[in-house]
């Protein structure tokens, strides 16, 4: 379940709420639309409304995204949504339960009264503990590979009050037990008042042409439909993406985008589509000049449920386009990117794990398989809307567009 941050428009001052996965401010009152970046993880607030005290903030990390395990010679996605305590030794409660989805959220900015404690739990060992939790409900197995795809990490920072050392949860207004000397002045060296960590705001514009940009709350790569490039959010500028569209026929188009990517594999004989044709033991002769042509991965760069990811990486990847690309955006209608390349290079192993055969020889090997991206180009996908479903005639798959629409929420 996504979480909602309320944050006045850095245009007009009006109220907008935000979905934790926008990653732009569209102000309904002057209609700026804004892209948001944040110097590390974004960073949030369960917010007060009447403090009865010195409000202290502990620091939690949020991780909600998909793990996708390769265990017993099958891969196992698990989608996750959870809070950990980010300082390592303080007394206080380890997760937040539902309360990022129930309550108001701000952003953690120096406006909100009171002081926050700067987390001493790296990112990582949270989401180590998270695991655990989960997988002591499930039976161990014996593990392959493991990649995070489509996850977002941030800071959810909770209310307290240290009243002579006894931890107050300040929402409820209730006592939470006397802290050993130690543990509160353990808490207060890590409080810091007046952080600098508000979100920094982009305007949605084409350095090229000047043209709105487009792409909807989530997207992560823009379109221009002025100059027909590509655009992405990086520091404080947008940068431009390698881009492409298949050239396709019919009407009733929406195009659907891939990460294109060519790797450098390491363990594994596959650099060329002949490898891929032994690797997949594909029921196709070689023909001649295939020893010659890439092999590339096609990831979707959009989130949806992680079967479906998986089952159309593998179908594109394993029934090579080599048609025409045209290296612009396409002239219509495009589906949002919402999935970064850099998750998209995550999952290339995870993918050549559901191709590759025979499957508990690849399995096996994967520990020792390297994957790097060595070209990666976003391609547009033409597809025509048939009923309930988006089909792409020319990468050889289909989707629901329910489906589609389910993805947005992951
Ligand atoms: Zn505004
Ligand atoms: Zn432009």
């Amino acid at each position: 379940m996504n979480i909602k941050i309320l944050h006045p428009c850095p245009q007009c001052g009006g109220e907008v709420s935000l979905e934790e996965t926008d990653r732009m401010l569209a102000c309904p009152y002057c209609r700026v639309r804004l892209h948001m970046t944040s110097e590390g993880p974004f960073r949030y607030a369960l917010n007060v409304a009447k403090p009865q005290g010195d409000l202290i903030y502990l620091p939690y990390w949020r991780f909600k995204g998909i793990i996708y395990r390769a265990v017993s010679f099958k891969i196992d996605p698990q989608i996750l949504d959870a809070t950990m305590l980010a300082l390592s030794g303080a007394a206080a409660p380890r997760s937040l339960g539902l309360r990022p989805q129930t309550l108001p959220i701000k952003f953690a900015i120096k406006t909100l009264p009171g002081a926050f404690s700067r987390p001493d739990m790296i990112f990582d060992k949270a989401l180590t503990q998270i695991e655990k939790q989960v997988a002591t409900i499930k039976k161990p197995e014996e593990e392959f590979e493991k990649a995070y795809i489509g996850e977002t990490a941030s800071l959810v920072f909770a209310p307290y009050y240290l009243n002579n050392n006894t931890l107050v949860d300040a929402i409820l207004n209730k006592p939470l037990g006397k802290l050993p000397d130690a543990s509160a002045d353990a808490i207060k060296s890590t409080l810091v008042e007046n952080p600098k960590w508000e979100p920094k705001f982009l305007s949605a514009m084409c350095p090229y042409c000047g043209w709105d940009l487009k792409g909807d709350k989530q997207a992560c790569v823009f379109v221009c439909g002025g100059c027909r490039t590509a655009w992405q959010p990086q520091g404080k500028k947008f940068k431009q993406v390698a881009v492409g569209t298949i050239v396709g026929e019919g009407e009733q188009v929406v195009y659907l985008p891939f990460w294109r990517i060519e790797p450098e594999v390491e363990g594994m004989e596959l650099s060329t589509l002949a490898d891929l044709i032994r690797v997949a033991n594909i029921p196709k002769a070689v023909q001649p000049g295939w020893d010659k042509i890439p092999f590339v991965f096609w990831i979707p760069a959009f989130k949806v449920h992680p079967h479906l990811f998986l089952r159309v990486s593998r179908q594109v990847t394993t029934s090579p386009f080599t048609g025409e690309i045209e290296t612009v955006t396409p002239p219509s209608q495009t589906y949002p990117v919402n999935l970064p390349l850099a998750e998209a290079v995550q999952s290339l192993k995870v993918v050549l794990a559901t191709f590759g055969k025979p499957h508990r020889t690849v399995f096996q090997r994967l520990p020792k398989i390297s994957i790097k991206p060595k070209k990666a180009m976003l391609v547009f996908a033409p597809c025509a809307v048939q009923g309930s479903e988006l089909v792409a005639q020319e990468l050889g798959f289909a989707v629901s567009r329910q489906a589609l629409i389910a993805g947005k929420d992951l």
